[in-house]
């Protein structure tokens, strides 16, 4: 029999066989589809088993997944780990105010430890999120000292991740040209597997001159996938795509983040060298790079992957990426339609879909389908259940997707499941240090703070705000007090 009672909140008996019992499973896996009361087994680090009343082995734990949903751990394919040292700071800025602090005034004095604080924190935050593979899209790296440090922190995270190397303040076809470079790659990524991979990170410019081509003849010779932010209004564009094109740079394995502002020509170029989008929708709504550009992908036929990008500004769990992705999909669509008079009656992005990006979509972007991104038996054992009995948002459990995707949040995650290994369980992490990397944050933020002294610090987080004019109303304003700032403000302009 399962041995249900030696299960406690705060710890998690090891290797031993698990099963879910009773799940409403996401499996994500086209053959299988949805399965209510559904059970997974895992053994090792490999799912064994999908179906219901499964017949276990004797010795396996079991989890009580009744209530809950049980879906693949999710992928987010472009995060800057490092900012989340500084969580929250930018939560008003623009993309010229976050080029201000990061790429002019103050990448320059985030010293190693300060990426370790940073990426410690996120990645824990991944874990705890279900986010079970994360691309650490990690270009603070001043030195190679710098990307130690950065996989110092992934390697105390029991996640799967992906170290996208870059340095914003160096030259891509300079940094990867260095010796210790190519002996970082040996020392920290090679024989990983696929719980620490590497991409190489950086932008092009669109200089006719195409000085990126030796990064890309790097990435070509060390078999590295490139992700590059392209289509981010004002900084990249339809050029960078062009020469990228001309040059044989685009490839399966490229990632296009944002890929917001570009023309039809760079869509048609990207869906046909098969690369991958990764929309990061909360962070195109707020910083300009463009509008989420899904409803126009689709029509490409470019393939989607979900991503968060930034804790410096926004949320970074999945949860709240496929939200935002599925609300701008639909309010494009809306207006698209409003524009030629007419009517949305059927809505073309489903809550399924947006699911499948958050996971299997992820999975694919990276090249790592054949072992996770779905609950497929043989695939690894990255799993997450959203069950929360003390919620009234898990009852009544009618559509799951939608569930997944508009009522859930990240507090609803009770297990995660990282290659067969629990490493949260009834909502308690387990063998993670957050005490150290609160505290490492905490003097990276002192640090920060004294380093930019007290004015820098305030006008850095809270910028000049835009003065509001009212339009002229033929009918005159009704005068209320509470608007007194704001009209004074007004006349103040006029
Ligand atoms: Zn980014």
């Amino acid at each position: 029999m399962s041995q249900n009672a030696t299960v406690n909140s705060n710890s998690f008996p090891s290797g031993r066989p698990v099963v879910f019992r009773n799940a409403t499973v996401l499996t994500i896996d086209p053959s299988l589809g949805m399965i209510e009361g559904g059970d997974v087994l895992v053994i090792d680090n490999r799912i064994a088993a999908v179906g219901r009343q499964l017949v276990v082995p004797e010795n396996a734990v079991e989890i009580d997944a009744s209530g809950g949903i049980l879906m693949p751990g999710m992928v987010d394919t472009h995060r800057h780990m490092w900012q989340t040292a500084l969580r929250g700071f930018g939560a008003d800025w623009t993309l010229t105010n976050y080029f201000m602090f990061y790429y002019i005034n103050w990448g320059k004095i985030f010293r190693a430890e300060d990426i370790y604080a940073g990426n410690l924190l996120a990645a824990i935050e991944a874990v705890d999120s279900g986010v079970t593979t994360t691309v650490d899209w990690s270009h603070g790296l001043q030195t190679v000292e710098y990307a130690d440090a950065a996989v110092d922190a992934l390697e105390a995270v029991p996640g799967r991740f992906v170290l996208a190397y870059g340095n914003l303040l160096g030259a891509p076809w300079e940094w990867t040209k260095a010796p210790e470079f190519a002996d970082f790659i040996r020392r920290r990524i090679d024989g990983h597997g696929d719980m620490l991979r590497m991409q190489l990170a950086f932008d092009v410019t669109g200089d006719p001159a195409f000085p990126e081509k030796a990064a890309f003849e790097v990435a070509r010779d060390f078999n590295l996938p490139v992700t590059t932010h392209a289509g981010v209004w004002g900084a990249t564009n339809d050029n960078g795509i062009r020469l990228m094109h001309e040059h044989g740079f685009m490839t399966p394995s490229t990632i296009y983040v944002h890929a917001a502002t570009l023309s039809d020509d760079s869509y048609h170029r990207i869906a046909a060298t098969g690369g991958y989008a990764s929309i990061s929708a909360e962070s195109e709504h707020n910083a300009g790079q463009g509008y989420p550009p899904t409803w126009m992908l689709r029509r490409h036929n470019i393939p989607v992957s979900l991503s968060m990008d930034t804790s410096v500004w926004w949320s970074a769990d999945l949860f709240s990426a496929m939200r935002a992705t599925l609300s701008a999909d639909r309010s494009r669509e809306h207006m698209e339609a409003h524009k030629q008079n007419e009517t949305v009656m059927l809505s073309h992005l489903r809550a399924e879909q947006v699911v499948n990006w958050a996971t299997l979509g992820g999975a694919q972007a990276l090249g790592m389908d054949k072992n996770i991104g779905s609950i497929t038996p043989g695939k690894k054992a990255d799993l997450v259940l959203i069950k929360n009995d003390q919620s009234p948002v898990m009852f009544p459990l009618l559509h799951p997707y939608g569930h997944v995707v508009f009522q859930a949040g990240r507090g609803d995650v009770h297990t995660v499941m990282v290659d067969g290994k629990v490493v949260k369980y009834d909502h308690h992490l387990l063998d993670v240090d957050l005490a150290k990397a609160k505290q490492a944050v905490m003097k990276t933020v002192e640090y920060a703070q004294s380093q930019m002294g007290e004015q820098a610090w305030n006008e850095s987080m809270n910028p000049e705000k835009a003065v509001v004019k009212y339009i002229d109303n033929p009918y005159k304003y009704t005068e209320r007090v509470r608007d007194k700032t704001a009209q004074n403000q007004s006349s103040q302009e006029s």
